[in-house]
């Protein structure tokens, strides 16, 4: 007999690459293009190539997000320059779908396009949470991803995305709710994307020690300072799912200007970076007793 014809595309270096066939459906909830990548990009490849359908609902599209280069896009264009660029990051992921809810970018606390009728951030919860509940019960995930209460850093769009999803979740389980809306589904898990204090301080460290000026993580780390350590339940290995993050992380070019903070890590240290990430368990609570290793385990 002949040996069997290895087969072709990606090769499995990693023990993280051999990972079990789970199906499922995951649903990541999130404000902007680009947020679904730098936090759960990882984690989106890993669960779309474990055979999970992968859906992405983002309630803007990034009205009011940088414009790296003018060539790319102005500010009138930006929101539909910035949907080609999350179906792009989708499909480098591996999503099988992308829905948005429509609403504007807010921009960050206290700028003018807070006030505009149209931000996320002002729009009504009753209404938000009902198209929420539609794409829960359509989709039917086990899991859901999500920002934290504090929306990683206090962005008005992201705590708004939190505190709407956490709703829909509770919403859609509820057969006396929006029964037009398909049949009540209750979704398992919630996780958050978080990154730990730890994290930032090692890798401040380790640029200083290869001598990179680092003052610009200290930034960042500032801005993450609400997030204690111990709030990180899952960590989770997607070296196998680098190349992924990178493609779609360079879907993103109108986010990606040339003195974004990532651009200044050496190569092998933002691959490094970006090979584990980092989550919190949003619901059940009581899975945080006994943490799962991966967002699916055990379901
Ligand atoms: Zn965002």
């Amino acid at each position: 007999m002949r040996p069997p014809v290895p087969p072709s595309g990606p090769s499995f270096e990693h023990p993280a690459d051999i990972i079990a066939c789970v199906g499922g459906s995951l649903l990541a909830v999130f404000a902007h293009p680009d947020d679904e990548t730098f936090g759960a990009g990882g984690a989106l490849a890993r669960a779309a190539r474990q055979g999970v359908h992968v859906a992405l609902v983002c309630a803007t599209r990034g009205e009011v997000g940088e414009i790296a280069d003018p060539e790319i896009a102005t500010p009138e264009t930006l929101g539909e320059v910035r949907e080609r660029e999350l179906r792009c990051a989708a499909a480098r992921l591996g999503a099988a779908e992308v829905s948005f809810l429509g609403y504007r970018d807010s921009g960050m606390a206290g700028t003018p396009e807070n006030d505009d009728p149209r931000a996320f951030a002002r729009a009504g919860e009753a209404e938000v949470v009902r198209a929420l509940v539609g794409h829960v019960r359509r989709l039917r995930p086990e899991v859901v991803l999500t920002f934290d209460a504090n929306g990683g850093y206090g962005h008005p769009d992201h705590m708004a995305i939190h505190r709407h999803t956490m709703a829909a979740v509770a919403v859609a389980a509820d057969p006396s709710a929006h029964p037009s809306l398909g049949p009540p589904w209750t979704v398992r898990r919630v996780f958050y994307p978080v990154i730990p204090r730890a994290r930032f301080r090692e890798l401040r460290e380790r640029l200083a020690a290869g001598g990179v000026d680092a003052a610009f993580l200290a930034d960042a780390e500032r801005m993450l300072e609400r997030l204690p350590d111990e709030r990180v339940d899952v960590t989770l290995d997607v070296r196998g799912s680098v190349e992924a993050k990178l493609a779609a992380l360079a879907c993103h070019a109108t986010q990606m200007p040339a003195d974004h903070p990532f651009r200044a890590l050496p190569e092998d240290l933002a691959r490094e970076a970006m090979a584990t990430e980092f989550f919190a368990i949003g619901l059940p609570e009581g899975l945080r007793a006994a943490p799962p290793a991966d967002l699916f385990d055990g379901i």
